[in-house]
C-alpha cells in the first residue's frame, strides 16, 4: 500500500493525518484493504454508514436511480426530493425541509435562516462544539485552533459553557438570533446534554425569542438509539441540521424547520445546485427504509447498551454516550487507535483521552465481542 501513500502525498493537499491503510471494499461492518486484510469498522466513515457498507437494497435502489436520472438542478421538480421531505417530516417531526450536500452546509443554511427569520445577528454556541469547517459553521465551532487562521469569521458569536444554563443565561439577549448545539457533542468526545440544560434553553428561548438550532448531523438517523437525539429530550427545535447518516455514506445534508420559520423564507434566499438531487435523495430514502425494516434504531439502543457494558467491564472508568454513539475515556487514545488498526479494528480518537465508537447500526454482539477482545489487549 506504500506506493499509494507516496502517490497521494504528491497530488493531494495534506490536510489529513490519515491512518496508513487503503480501503478498497466494504460489506456490512467490515472493510477490506488493498492487500485483502479485513477490519471491523467501528468508525463507519465518521458516524455516516448507518446501514453498513454496500447494503444490497441500498445498492439496488441507487443503481436503479442511476439508470433513470441523476441530476437536473432545483430549477425543476424531482420526485425523490419530495418523497424524502415527506418521509423526513414523518420521522423528524419537523415541517419543511431544504437539502444540501454536507453537514457544514446544513449548519450554514441553518445560520442564514436564523438571521433572516429573526432579523438579528448574534449566535450563541458552546464549549466543545463542532459544527463544520465552512466560514459560518466554523464561527460557531469551539476549537480556537480550527478558527484562528481564518478570522475574521461571522460575528457576533459567544460561547457558553456546555451543560451550564447559568452561563448561557448571561450570554443570550434580545440581539440573539439563535442558540446552536449538538445534543450529544461528537467531536469533543461524546458528551450528552443534560435534560435540565435543554429545558432551560427552551425557557430562555421563550423569554428572549431567539431560535434553537439542533445540530443533529452526527446524532441523527438512529445513532443514539432514537431516530433523532431530540427524541430523548421530548423537544422540537426551530431548526434542525442533518447529514452524515442521512445517505449512509452518500453525500447529502438537510435542514428541517418549523412551519412558522418556513413561512418567513422566500424564493432566492438560499440555494444549492446539487442539493437534493434525485440520486442523493434515493440514497437517503433507501437508508431510511433499511433502518425501518431492519429495526436499526432499536438495534442501536440495544447494541449501544451492550457495548457500553462491555467497555465498563474492561475497567474503563468513564464510558459515555447514547445508543451506538459511545465515548470512552482512555489515555493515549490515538496510539490505541493505531494499534487497533494493526489488529484489524477501526476505532477513532477524536481527542487524546477519548475513543469514539460509532459503528454501523447493523452491528451485532459477535462483532462487539471481537472489538472488545482486541481492545482488552491494548488498554
Ligand atoms: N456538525 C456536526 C455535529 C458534526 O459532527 C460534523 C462533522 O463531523 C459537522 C457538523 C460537519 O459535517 P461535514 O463534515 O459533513 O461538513
Amino acid at each position: 500500500m506504500k506506493e499509494w501513500f507516496e502517490r497521494e502525498k504528491s497530488v493531494y493537499i495534506q490536510f489529513y493525518r490519515r491512518q496508513p491503510v487503503v480501503f478498497v471494499r466494504g460489506e456490512g461492518c467490515w472493510l477490506y484493504d488493498a492487500e485483502g486484510k479485513k477490519y471491523l469498522d467501528m468508525v463507519a466513515g465518521i458516524a455516516a454508514v448507518a446501514i453498513g457498507h454496500c447494503h444490497p437494497r441500498y445498492v439496488r435502489r441507487i443503481s436503479e436511480q442511476l439508470e433513470k436520472l441523476v441530476h437536473v438542478s432545483n430549477l425543476y421538480y424531482t420526485i425523490p426530493q419530495i418523497e424524502l421531505a415527506e418521509k423526513l417530516k414523518e420521522i423528524t417531526g419537523m415541517d419543511r425541509f431544504f437539502f444540501c450536500n454536507s453537514g457544514a452546509e446544513a449548519v450554514e443554511a441553518s445560520l442564514k435562516i436564523a438571521r433572516k427569520v429573526t432579523g438579528r445577528k448574534k449566535f450563541v454556541a458552546f464549549s466543545g462544539s463542532f459544527h463544520g469547517r465552512t466560514m459560518g459553521a466554523l464561527s460557531v465551532t469551539w476549537k480556537e485552533k480550527f478558527r484562528k487562521p481564518f478570522e475574521p469569521l461571522i460575528q457576533p458569536v459567544e460561547f457558553a459553557e456546555f451543560n451550564n444554563a447559568g452561563d448561557l443565561e448571561k450570554r443570550v439577549d434580545e440581539e440573539t438570533a439563535a442558540v446552536i448545539l449538538e445534543l450529544v457533542q461528537g467531536e469533543a468526545g461524546i458528551y450528552p446534554a443534560s435534560k435540565d440544560f435543554i429545558r432551560e434553553i427552551f425557557r430562555l428561548r421563550d423569554e428572549y425569542r431567539f431560535l434553537v438550532i439542533f445540530d443533529e448531523v452526527q446524532t441523527g438517523f438512529g445513532r443514539t438509539g432514537r431516530w433523532f437525539a431530540k427524541d430523548h429530550y421530548g423537544v422540537k427545535p426551530d431548526i434542525m441540521a442533518m447529514a452524515k447518516a442521512m445517505g449512509s455514506g452518500f453525500p447529502i445534508g438537510g435542514v428541517g424547520v418549523t412551519e412558522s420559520v418556513a413561512e418567513r423564507l422566500e424564493a432566492g434566499e438560499h440555494a444549492s445546485t446539487f442539493g437534493g438531487n434525485p440520486l442523493a435523495c434515493v440514497a437517503s430514502l433507501a437508508t431510511i427504509e433499511v433502518i425501518e425494516e431492519e429495526k436499526l434504531v432499536e438495534n442501536s439502543e440495544r447494541m449501544g447498551k451492550y457495548l457500553r457494558e462491555k467497555l465498563e467491564k474492561l475497567g474503563i472508568e468513564e464510558v459515555r454516550g447514547m445508543g451506538l454513539m459511545v465515548g470512552a475515556r482512555v489515555e493515549n487514545a490515538p496510539s490505541v487507535a493505531s494499534k487497533g488498526l494493526e489488529k484489524g479494528l477501526l476505532v477513532n480518537a477524536p481527542a487524546d483521552n477519548a475513543l469514539r465508537f460509532v459503528p454501523p447500526l447493523v452491528i451485532g454482539k459477535e462483532e462487539i465481542d471481537f472489538a472488545v477482545e482486541i481492545l482488552s489487549s491494548l488498554i
